[in-house]
């Protein structure tokens, strides 16, 4: 869904002239309609496009077709019934004092014909725009829009100008929302600008007022883009100076330096089963770089799926117990916790099995944390956390909320997937040792483009993992639309030969049950989408797939349940396992080759993206069927076409942004903090992203508190009260 792209109530700062104290009633009402109460708000509030405007012409120059505009005075006005059908006909004759022109309209109420006469009265001087048309030899405009003017140079200048049109909503006209705008800008002295002035002169943007008044009555078009590049500069600023504030914390809070090069990560090197690339090289040695600070370092590292984040983030863990410190890792789901906690056991071997007989000598332990565990087991991880005897602890987030007491915290791992782990990272402050910070890694696989990123994380230090190594077979992806049999007919003739070629397929629904709703009145009950349970059910009868032993997954299983099935797939005991997006994050079984995702055009892009690349982890290359069954033509299908044939994540990334626009992508998907974005689109506003973080890291070197900068740290407060308050909405 786009989101609106106005009136972020609540995101400029108080002490701006209430507009009821300016404003007819009528005109405080309509701005209040959009939760617009006071001129600073008004100012911002962005029109959703401009008229171009039309030439003006003397009467005498009208051909037919043209799309004109004219300076008139209204001669006499009349209405008539209409013959054949319910209402009037008025008809108003205008002169230009030289020659007549008709304008007609065709009225179905009378209470119309009552407004336009009442607006039209003989010798009212009118701008009239219309495209022109001839009646028996009578030039005339079929409902032309007009507005009573003086005739005056101005008037005249004016209606030569773009007409900004703001959003309506039912009763408001535009009139009311332009001339309540007008008349704030005649108050603009009273605004002030959260931009130093020596910024605007450097970075040449139009000073506030001025902009203001480009935007809302611009001479020029270009005037009005001049304008919106000044309010979308100011959005920029006010991102910035948070992020910057954020870093100049964390540069004043001490952290644990995480300096040691070993005995661990020298021994996992040594017996991991693959050579880590040179990207994932260069990755961890940036991170040694960033956690041997003595302050805590925010990095966001982004990599496709199967980039291989998890050793590069197992590698990172270890330099802290190395250190002498500890590490946890968080996951977004149980069962990915329970994943990680698996291979990372699996890939560290002896190195993680401190106080068993036959542990490496510089062994540590890494401990599980999740809610569905026995009270024994828990309380062991809590023991071994508190006591400094795990080195890692693995847990979902809820591991931050829970009253886990770490000897020494000196890193925190997020594995996020899809979102950033931004809010998470407030929350971690004094959870290191002596009050410390630890140092924080958030990985993600859905990358985005570098100013998106820092639109919406511009406080970390964002990593890239560009290399697939655990994508060493690659998945290639179809759309098979059902109501092609010989498609799905192949397709079942697929999964069955991998198979019998000792592989397994996951089969994935939009809902675990298919329930019919009740459709509008007289529109026939459109089929449900599909469901784990009557999905596993016809499969079974699909003749090419008999024989196949089939399992199911989905979040209504209970812990014990879903860890069994996992183990089960695990183990090569299913073939297929049908299941809800569940296993979309992250689940890692080398031997699954096939990806049906059924009803394909009910998920996401990224999900799409996540779930395909389940398959193909292993030396045996994936497919993955976007199966749907709607008609070829339509829209959805053609998305899902590209979406079949983009390479990767970043691909996807880009496809992303063309079609939703990055605000969208920003503002829903990631962070709260660069939601609501009026005027500045990661986009096209690149240059000014820029430019507002080098500013914004300036200012906060000379004046970290903003005490020389009270409008802008009141615009930076009412920014981040908003992104909280949507934040609290959303959860
Ligand atoms: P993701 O970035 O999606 O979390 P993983 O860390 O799960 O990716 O890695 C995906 C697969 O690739 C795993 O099976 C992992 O063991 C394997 N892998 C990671 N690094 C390498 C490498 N350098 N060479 C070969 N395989 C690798
Ligand atoms: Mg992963």
């Amino acid at each position: 869904m786009a989101r609106s792209r106005n009136a972020a109530p609540g995101t400029t700062p108080s002490g701006s002239l209430p507009l009821s104290e300016f404003l007819e009633s009528k005109h405080s009402r309509a701005m209040a309609s959009f939760a617009v109460r006071d001129l600073a708000t008004m100012i911002r509030f962005r029109p959703r496009r401009y008229l171009t405007p039309v030439p003006l012409r003397s009467l005498r120059d009208v051909r037919e077709g043209d799309e004109m505009s004219a300076i008139v005075t209204v001669e006499s006005v009349r209405d008539r019934r209409m013959r054949r059908q319910a209402g009037s006909i008025l008809e108003a004759v205008v002169s230009d004092g030289r020659d007549t022109l008709t304008l007609t309209f065709f009225l179905p109420r009378q209470h119309m014909v009552d407004w336009h006469c009442s607006r039209l009265t003989p010798g009212t001087t009118i701008h009239v725009r219309g495209v022109a048309g001839y009646h028996r030899g009578v030039p005339q405009l079929t409902h032309p829009e007009y507005d009573e003017v003086d005739d005056t140079p101005e008037a005249r200048e004016r209606a030569q100008r773009p007409l900004p049109v703001y959003p309506l909503k039912k009763k408001i006209k535009q009139s009311t929302m332009r001339e309540a705008t007008e008349k704030g800008l005649e108050y603009l002295h009273t605004l002030q600008s959260p931009i130093p002035e020596a910024v605007i002169a450097a970075r040449g943007l139009l000073p506030p007022a001025e902009a203001a008044r480009a935007l809302h009555y611009p001479r020029e078009i270009q005037d009005a883009h001049a304008g919106q590049r000044h309010f979308a500069y100011e959005e920029a600023l006010v991102l910035q100076t948070i992020f910057a504030q954020r870093r100049a914390q964390d540069a004043a809070t001490p952290a644990p330096a995480l300096t040691a090069e070993g005995p661990l990560q020298g021994a996992l090197a040594a017996q991991l089963p693959f050579p880590l690339t040179d990207g994932q090289q260069g990755v961890i040695s940036q991170i040694h770089e960033l956690v041997a600070r003595d302050h805590p370092t925010s990095v966001l590292l982004q990599g496709d799926v199967g980039s291989g984040k998890t050793v590069v983030a197992l590698m990172a863990m270890l330099r802290a117990v190395d250190s002498g410190h500890q590490a946890a890792l968080l996951a977004p789901t149980e069962v990915l916790a329970e994943q990680h906690h698996r291979t990372i056991t699996t890939l560290l071997g002896d190195l993680a099995a401190a106080g068993q007989l036959h542990a490496h000598p510089d062994a540590t332990r890494v401990r599980l944390l999740t809610g569905s565990q026995r009270t024994s087991a828990r309380r062991e991880t809590m023991l071994d956390a508190t006591s400094g005897e795990a080195g890692i602890i693995i847990g979902t987030h809820a591991l931050l909320t829970e009253s886990v007491e770490f000897a020494s915290l000196g890193l925190v791992v997020i594995d996020e997937q899809h979102r950033f782990g931004v809010d998470h990272r407030r929350r971690l402050r004094a959870k290191g040792p002596g009050g410390m910070s630890p140092h924080v890694v958030v990985m993600t696989a859905t990358p985005i483009p570098r100013t998106a990123a820092l639109t919406a994380v511009g406080d970390l230090d964002v990593l890239t993992l560009r290399e697939r190594p655990g994508m060493r077979a690659g998945v290639q992806s179809f759309v098979v639309l059902e109501s092609n049999m010989p498609w799905m007919q192949r397709m079942w003739e697929r999964a069955a030969e991998e198979i019998a070629a000792g592989r397994q397929v996951f089969v994935v629904c939009p809902h675990i049950e298919e329930t019919v709703t009740d459709p509008p009145p007289g529109e026939d009950p459109s089929p449900p989408p599909r469901g784990v349970m009557e999905t596993a059910e016809r499969l079974s009868r699909v003749p090419q797939l008999a024989g196949a032993r089939i399992g199911i997954l989905h979040g209504r299983l209970g812990a014990e349940e879903k860890q069994q099935v996992m183990a089960q797939m695990n183990a090569g005991d299913l073939d297929i396992l049908v299941a809800t997006t569940v296993i979309e994050v992250g689940v890692d079984i080398p031997n699954a080759s096939v990806m049906m995702i059924l009803d394909a055009e009910c998920f996401g892009v990224s999900q799409l993206h996540q779930l395909r690349g389940r398959v193909g982890r292993g030396e045996h290359p994936g497919i993955a069927f976007l199966v749907s069954r709607l008609d070829a033509e339509h829209e959805a299908a053609e998305r899902l076409r590209q979406i079949a044939g983009a390479a990767d994540g970043f691909a996807l990334a880009e496809l992303d942004l063309q079609r939703r626009g990055a605000g969208d992508l920003v503002g829903t998907e990631q962070s709260g903090l660069a939601s609501a974005l009026a005027f500045l689109d990661v986009l096209t506003h690149r240059d000014l992203i820029e430019m507002a973080r080098e500013d914004a890291r300036a200012i906060i070197a000379e004046d970290p508190a903003l005490t020389d900068h009270r409008v802008l740290a009141s615009f930076v407060e009412q920014r981040l009260r908003a992104a909280e308050a949507e934040d609290v909405e959303r959860s």
